[in-house]
């Protein structure tokens, strides 16, 4: 694999200052300890508590199902102020969490209560070395930071994530899979590819109706065990209220040519859905401009959602299919759940 995970740098190790299962919860009181001038917070780093404007935006999640609850927050504006928040509950026994973008939805984060809040906002950074082809970002950088500048830059991001690692090879699978806090990342450097078919995705919304579900989940499955590398296929079940029906959405994308991707998605298109929207989109739009631009909606901050995943090794289209009839019946039965959806 070309892409792969360079480097991390992590502000300190700290084990198990969140329980997944049971809670944490803490009675200290921050605010004499976060307010010591002795801290010598830097300049811009904001220390804030529940009644503060600024604790909202240091706290406020994409779901409010089961979320954790903090009694201050930090949001560090150098490495060494994340250094000395993990120091200060560390001492003080006081349980902390580290975010980013507070769009992770693991429910178990509901085990942390009262806690320090950990910030990372503002450590946004996002560095593009061209000689050494290298992306270096910061441990809050979200990826609607990077998008823009990546894409203009001349590379291509999207295989990052799954890539293999380079260094600290123990540290990037402990992160990937110990759950929150192994450690703090403060800064990562990535190594991203060139721009392929210049940077032009073929994206392909499509709806089928109830009456195509077989037919599509069966198309679906013929991919199985063959599905070209340039290929994504997410397929959403969902509800709509205009036809009082179950529906799919699908969102094909493909990174190539419209030719080429109009041939991939062949077995798919050639059932002729009756809504078939295709567009060339520049992959810094991916999220914004694919799947029926549903991209800002879902992302809305602050609302109840619990979601549930689990792992398919091989797509059965009999089970899409009787999951697809469990959900109609569902959504007839509890018009109040009819904006539940699955996302496959
Ligand atoms: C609508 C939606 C679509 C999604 N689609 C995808 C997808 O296509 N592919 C995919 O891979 N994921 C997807 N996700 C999952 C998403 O990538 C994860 O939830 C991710 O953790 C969110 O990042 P965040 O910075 O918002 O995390 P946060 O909610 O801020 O934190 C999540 C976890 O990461 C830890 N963490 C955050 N920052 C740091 C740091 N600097 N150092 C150490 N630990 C840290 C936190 O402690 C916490 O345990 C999706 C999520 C949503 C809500």
């Amino acid at each position: 694999m070309q892409s792969f995970f360079a480097h991390l740098t992590f502000a300190c190790l700290s084990f198990v200052h969140v329980a997944t299962t049971s809670v944490v919860s803490s009675r200290t009181d921050l605010r004499p300890i976060l307010t010591d001038p002795s801290n010598y917070w830097t300049a811009n780093t904001v220390v804030s508590f529940p009644e503060d404007p600024d604790f909202v935006n240091a706290t406020e999640r994409w779901t409010i199902y089961d979320s954790p609850s903090y009694a201050a927050a930090v949001t560090p504006a150098t490495e060494a102020d994340v250094v000395k928040a993990v120091t200060l509950s560390r001492t003080h026994a006081v349980p902390f969490l580290a975010t980013g973008g507070h769009h992770g939805y693991t429910t178990t984060l509901g085990g942390l209560q009262a806690g320090l809040a950990i910030d990372m906002s503002q450590l946004n950074s996002v560095t593009i070395d061209n000689s050494a082809a290298t992306l270096t970002i910061g441990g809050g950088t979200r990826f609607r930071d990077i998008m823009d500048p990546i894409y203009a830059a001349g590379f291509d991001i999207r295989k990052l994530l799954s890539g293999a690692y380079s260094s600290n090879a123990d540290l990037f699978w402990g992160i990937r899979g110990a759950g929150a806090n192994l450690g703090v990342i403060v800064s990562a450097t990535y190594k991203p590819e060139p721009l392929a078919n210049g940077g032009i995705l073929t994206s392909v919304d499509v709806m089928f109706p109830a009456s195509m579900n077989t037919s599509y989940f069966n198309a679906l499955q013929s991919y199985n065990g063959t599905i070209p590398a340039k290929l994504a296929a997410s397929t959403s079940i969902a509800y709509n209220a205009s036809t009082g029906e179950a529906e799919i959405l699908a969102s094909w994308i493909y990174s190539g040519t419209r030719e080429e991707a109009l041939e991939a998605m062949a077995p798919m298109l050639d059932l002729n859905p009756p809504l078939v929207s295709i567009s060339d989109v520049p992959w810094n739009q991916m999220n914004s401009a694919t799947g029926f631009g549903l991209d800002a909606v879902t992302c809305e901050p602050d609302k109840t959602r619990s979601l549930y995943g689990v792992n398919l090794r091989t797509l059965s289209a009999s089970t899409c299919i009787s999951t697809f009839n469990k959900m109609a019946t569902f959504y007839d039965a509890f018009p109040e759940a009819q904006s539940s959806s699955i996302l496959i």
